[in-house]
């Protein structure tokens, strides 16, 4: 749910890299075309330089924590800028996050782009569906088709007037274009698929790390404490009027981007904070992120442990340039 785009330079850098219409300043009006900036008077933004209204994406600040309040201005202390928002001419420093929420709900995808398509004599979906290959006639390397194997299991296919969008993901991308016949020669011949373009297809995936080690307990006296009392008042509150602590985000609340002594002649940030704050006895969201983050069992049981005699901060560091 946290909002965010790639950082100024790097669409520049696929733009330089021979993909037309894809650098920062062409990117950044597809950004603001779909989203639903909710602006709230304050100034505390990048302004419609950065951000968009009227769009599908609805995109608003996340509620400003006690906790949150109290980081940002030890970050502040600590020589980081207070950027206000992390999308704008300066990505150098941190800032209170926004999230693709409205009216207390998540803002999916789906429920933004998808569901004002309903009724659409252009647009057909097929769930429970995988994609095979992309047809390609071998002579004249035209797209013609896609194959998929559809929920009864029957290979089925569709035929393509212009164009095939490839959008399976960071991993399943890669392997749709290789099963059909576009990627390194070798690996297909091993593979036995006819290999249609030698393409070093899949070889640029990297990986961003997020360590979750730093964790932070706080010593004071609780700032909202998640017991059965507070959650009766949060659920009425949710219910009544949808804000509240339910209607927001359950943690991450603070993003900061910043640049290492690594490779000093390239100007984009290179690592990211991401700064989560559970507050005293909130164990569903300790739950939610051992799930979410695949840690072990007895990860999770342990930060049970310690979230019951306070609120606790994580200062999760992501590699965002490798
Ligand atoms: C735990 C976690 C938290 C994240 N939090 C945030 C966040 O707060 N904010 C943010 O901006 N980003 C976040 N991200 C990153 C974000 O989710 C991804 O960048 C984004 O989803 C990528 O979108 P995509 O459409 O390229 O691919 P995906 O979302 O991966 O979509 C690909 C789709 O293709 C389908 N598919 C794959 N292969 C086939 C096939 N052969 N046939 C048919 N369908 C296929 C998959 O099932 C999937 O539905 C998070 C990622 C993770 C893992």
């Amino acid at each position: 749910m946290l909002y965010f785009r790639g950082v100024t330079g790097d669409f520049d850098n696929w733009a330089k890299a021979g993909n037309e219409g894809w650098s920062d300043k062409e990117v950044l009006e597809f950004f603001k075309k779909s989203e639903d900036f909710k602006f709230e008077g304050d100034e505390e933004n990048a302004g419609p330089d950065y951000h968009g209204t009227g769009g599908p994406l609805k995109v608003q600040r996340l509620q400003k924590l006690d906790l949150a309040l109290k980081l940002a201005e030890a970050l502040k202390e600590a020589g980081y800028k207070d950027l206000n928002d992390i999308i704008g001419p300066d990505q150098h420093g941190f800032a209170h996050l926004h999230a693709t929420i409205t009216n207390g709900s998540r803002c999916s995808s789906a429920t933004a782009f998808l569901a004002g398509t309903r009724g659409r004599k252009n647009l057909h979906v097929v769930k429970n569906s995988q994609v095979t290959k992309i047809i390609i006639d071998h002579q004249s390397k035209e797209v013609k088709g896609v194959e998929f194997v559809s929920a009864d299991g029957r290979i089925r296919s569709v035929k393509v007037r212009k164009e095939v969008i490839v959008s399976a993901g960071a991993i399943n991308s890669p392997q749709v274009l290789m099963l059909s016949g576009i990627g390194p020669q070798h690996h297909l011949t091993d593979l036995g698929i006819e290999t249609i373009k030698d393409l070093k297809v899949g070889e640029n995936l990297h990986d961003h790390f997020l360590f979750l080690g730093f964790i932070y307990t706080v010593n004071k006296s609780h700032t909202i404490q998640a017991t059965l009392s507070h959650i009766l008042d949060d659920s009425y509150e949710y219910l009544t009027r949808r804000t509240g602590r339910f209607a927001t985000h359950n943690g991450f609340s603070i993003g900061a981007y910043f640049k290492t002594k690594l490779e000093p002649e390239d100007s984009r940030p290179d690592m990211m904070f991401l700064i989560l704050c559970i507050l005293a006895n909130d164990t569903s969201t300790v739950d939610l992120f051992t799930a979410r983050f695949g840690l072990e069992h007895e990860t999770g049981v342990s930060l049970k442990q310690i979230i019951r005699d306070g609120d606790v901060i994580f200062i999760a560091p992501m590699v965002s340039q490798t």
